[in-house]
């Protein structure tokens, strides 16, 4: 795709989906930071069912430092993979508190060298908490629309984002990940995509091909 069809694919998605944004709740990047590590194989309706209840009793790294694993583990259950995430979420604040004065760092390099934190959840921080939209947050929407658009044949998460990376000018890397969330929420469905009222028909490699 040239740059003045990706401005229209752009501005198609963005018609489309006006009020896309983070689907996470959260009031401080931290809160983000534990909820985008929650949401890993569970939906963002779940995670947000789930927090709310262990904030109002935990809310800083320090507490989710000291915090009896067992006792985690309880409260996260719902969200799934329970045991793994409360390990990380575990040892993840008890390395801000020691090594970052309690504070979420706002780099890509500081936030992937924390346990449980690879570059979607990296990206998803550092754009929803800091405004920096340095990459792409390659979830399982983000993969399998890339993969139907023809925008990546990759199956790893950081090769399709290094794809998207190569045909996505800058200024609309903040947009991507919503956009393609919500698309794949309302039309671009893993399973039975509505093709037929698709309004990204005509940038659709898939589409065209008709493997649908
Ligand atoms: S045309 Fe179908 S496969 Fe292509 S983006 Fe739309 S819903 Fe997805």
């Amino acid at each position: 795709m040239n740059d003045n069809k990706i401005h229209d694919f752009m501005i198609t998605l963005k018609s489309t989906y006006p009020d896309a944004k983070c689907s996470l709740d959260f009031t401080t990047p931290f809160e983000l930071l534990i909820a985008v590590i929650l949401s890993a194989q569970c939906t963002d309706e779940r995670v947000n069912k789930t927090t709310p209840n262990i904030f109002s009793i935990y809310s800083s790294p320090k507490d989710f430092a000291n915090i009896d694993l067992s006792e985690l583990e309880d409260l996260i259950h719902p969200c799934g993979f329970y045991r793994n995430k409360a390990k990380n979420i575990k040892a993840c604040s008890r390395i801000l508190v020691e090594k970052y004065n309690s504070e979420v760092p706002n780099t890509m390099e500081d936030l992937i060298s924390l346990p449980g934190v690879g570059r979607k959840t990296a990206n998803v921080v550092l754009l929803n908490a800091f405004g920096i939209a340095e990459g792409i947050a390659i979830d399982t929407h983000a993969k399998r629309i890339s993969n139907r658009l023809g925008f990546s044949s990759e199956s790893d998460p950081e090769k399709v984002e290094r794809d998207l990376l190569k045909i996505f000018p800058k200024e609309y890397l903040k947009d991507i990940n919503h956009l393609f969330v919500y698309h794949g929420r309302n039309f671009c469905t893993a399973r039975n995509p509505k093709c037929a009222e698709c309004p990204l028909q005509e940038f659709c490699k898939s589409f065209k091909e008709k493997t649908f």
